[in-house]
């Protein structure tokens, strides 16, 4: 089941610049990744709430911004790097 969880969130986060940063993510490992990738009618209260105690909140916004992510990112949704709602 872990690994269902690595090929989503966990994929994404290191291919950052800093991928040993990305260990204090408050999503790793969350149970639900599936909700930091909503459907455009489905709201993401959930992500939001855990990226609001993340303490790479900040960070994650921007490299979701300039590397063309989409999907909640530091408590935002993105589409390719354009956000989408806050
Ligand atoms: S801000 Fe949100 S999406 Fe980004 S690492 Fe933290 S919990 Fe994950």
């Amino acid at each position: 089941m872990t690994d269902v969880l690595d090929t989503t969130l966990s994929t994404l986060l290191p291919a950052s610049d800093d991928p040993a940063g990305w260990v204090d993510a408050a999503c790793r490992a969350d149970p639900e990744p599936d909700r930091w990738f909503p459907f455009p009618t489905e709201d993401f209260a959930y992500a939001r709430d855990v990226c609001h105690h993340c303490p790479l909140r900040t960070r994650c916004e921007l490299f979701a911004r300039a590397t063309g992510q989409s999907g909640v990112w530091g408590g935002k949704e993105f589409d390719r790097g354009r956000e989408k709602r806050a």
